[in-house]
């Protein structure tokens, strides 16, 4: 089969792969039928040492049943699966928590193991990982079913995390996929108010039909004194942290309410947050982290499958499978928000 590999910064290639097998008892195999770009993809692609080695790439896929182990009794030929973007068997004490991302018994995708920017994928854990969804789905919702595999459920982790609820008002920072999705959570859950900020106009129009109620374009000290006036003066109860820069974190912990929480999603770029006397004396939580997208997706599906909630909306370039090197290139150069490959 065909799959992606990554050789460097810059160096994407499309080629042939053994095609995957059941090895252990709880094994499927996965024909995918949608998959993306992720943006914590870009950060190895602009940044990783060359290797003779391809890394196999890709976390995000939804795809059907092509062949089960004998230990995956819930799944047969012909399903229609999504996979949350880390696998995990769904039974230690920590998937029974919730926080399947920290699973004694999963991992994550790619590297050496199969990845979802590929023609299929061999999925362990597979009754753990993998969540069923009606076989006769309308094709129009699967950009939007994709998305449970990572993106929604982050912005949606970053909302949970921050404690998001009709009394609270929130700042979204950033405008990228995932903000962008975190401003759909933050609707959901019903936030009071919603400032996006972000400086890309197509996509914070796509933030105020997500439900964002202001928008702020300026950064950096401008746009902390923007979103406190914006709020009433003190700042916002939430901020959903949704970059992984250092400025992205300097800004949350300006425009965030004392009392408040800093919720951080974006895959953090920094070693350091600013955690001396006087962000004590202002009683700032912070949390966030990578999300249990499993913990997540049967609570979000019934949302996508009636169409109330349409994140698929963030896949502004379709492509296929042999296109995705220029993918890649194109989300690197802010060309397009997030691509879905088509394999
Ligand atoms: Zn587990």
């Amino acid at each position: 089969m065909r799959a992606t590999l990554m050789y460097g910064a810059g160096d994407v290639r499309v080629e042939d792969v053994p095609d995957p097998r059941i090895i252990e008892p709880a094994d499927a195999v996965v024909r995918v039928l949608r998959s993306c770009i992720c943006g914590s993809d870009l950060w190895p692609y602009r940044s990783m040492p060359a290797t003779g080695h391809g890394r196999r790439m890709g976390h995000e896929f939804l795809g059907i049943v092509e062949d089960a182990g004998p230990d995956v009794p819930g799944l047969r030929p012909g399903d229609l699966v999504v996979a949350p973007f880390v696998w995990s068997d769904g039974t230690c004490e920590f998937c029974r928590e919730g926080l399947q991302t920290s699973c004694r018994h999963g991992g994550l995708w790619g590297g050496d193991l199969d990845g979802g920017q590929g023609e299929a994928v061999r999925v362990p854990q597979a009754p753990g990982t993998l969540v069923k969804i009606p076989a006769d789905v309308d094709e129009a919702l699967l950009p939007s079913l994709l998305t449970l595999s990572d993106v929604f459920c982050t912005g949606h982790h970053a909302a949970v995390r921050a404690r998001v609820s009709p009394r609270t008002k929130v700042t979204v920072v950033g405008d990228g996929a995932v903000g962008l999705c975190a401003v759909l959570a933050a609707r959901r859950l019903g936030a009071e108010q919603i400032i996006l900020m972000g400086r890309h106009k197509d996509r914070t129009d796509l933030g105020r039909e997500f439900g964002a109620t202001d928008v702020i374009a300026e950064r950096g000290a401008e746009g902390i004194e923007r979103v406190r006036e914006r709020s009433g003066g003190a700042g916002t109860h939430a901020v959903l942290e949704c970059v992984g820069t250092a400025q992205a974190m300097d800004t949350s912990l300006g425009v965030v309410r004392d009392g408040g929480v800093v919720s951080r999603v974006g895959a953090a770029q920094y070693t350091e947050v600013p955690m001396d006397f006087g962000t004590l004396m202002r009683n700032i939580t912070l949390t966030g982290g990578v999300a249990p997208a499993r913990a997540y997706i049967e609570e979000l599906l019934p949302g996508v499958l009636d169409g109330s909630l349409q994140p698929g909306r963030v896949f502004d370039r379709a492509i296929g499978l042999d296109q995705t090197p220029g993918g890649y290139r194109e989300m690197a150069d802010r060309q397009a928000l997030k691509v879905l490959i088509r394999p």
